[in-house]
C-alpha cells in the first residue's frame, strides 16, 4: 500500500515550499499526510469518500500556488491506483496483509461459509479441517 503514498511523495517533495517552518518538516509532514490518507483507504474504503480531495486539502499548503493544479491531479491519479488496488483484493476476499476476510469454504448447502476464519487460516473453526488437508496434499 504505501508504494502509493512513497510515489506520491516522491513525485512532489521537489516542490515543497516553506511555510512557516522549513521545507524539510513540510516534506515529513507530506509524507505522513500521504500515509495517512493509505492507511484510511486500505481500512476504510467505503467510508472514504473523496480520498484524494481529503489528501490534498491536508497537504495543499505546503505547495506554491502554482503547483496546486499539478498536486492535485498527482495525488488524484494515485489515489485511484490505490483504490482500484483496494478493491481488486476486496474482491478477491483477501484483506490487504493477506489475510482472508471470511472462510474459504461452501457450507453444505453450496454458499460461501460467512464465518470469520482463525488468525493466519482461510477457514474458520468449523473448516479448518479443509486447510489440513490441503497442506497434507502440498506435502
Ligand atoms: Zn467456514
Amino acid at each position: 500500500m504505501y508504494q502509493f503514498s512513497r510515489s506520491i511523495y516522491r513525485e512532489l517533495a521537489p516542490e515543497v515550499i516553506e511555510d512557516g517552518r522549513d521545507a524539510h518538516a513540510n516534506r515529513i509532514a507530506l509524507l505522513k499526510s500521504c500515509e495517512a490518507a493509505m492507511e484510511r483507504l486500505a481500512t476504510d474504503r467505503h467510508y472514504f469518500a473523496k480520498p484524494a480531495r481529503t489528501l490534498f486539502r491536508d497537504v495543499r499548503t505546503y505547495f506554491p500556488m502554482t503547483s496546486q493544479l499539478r498536486v492535485y491531479r498527482v495525488i488524484d491519479r494515485y489515489m485511484a491506483l490505490a483504490g482500484e488496488y483496494v478493491d481488486r483484493h476486496m474482491q478477491e476476499g483477501v484483506s490487504l496483509d493477506g489475510s482472508p476476510l471470511s472462510c474459504h469454504a461452501s457450507t453444505r448447502k453450496g454458499t460461501p461459509c460467512q464465518r470469520v476464519p482463525l488468525p493466519g487460516s482461510k477457514y474458520c473453526p468449523s473448516h479448518k479441517h479443509l486447510e489440513e488437508d490441503i497442506a497434507a496434499t502440498a506435502a
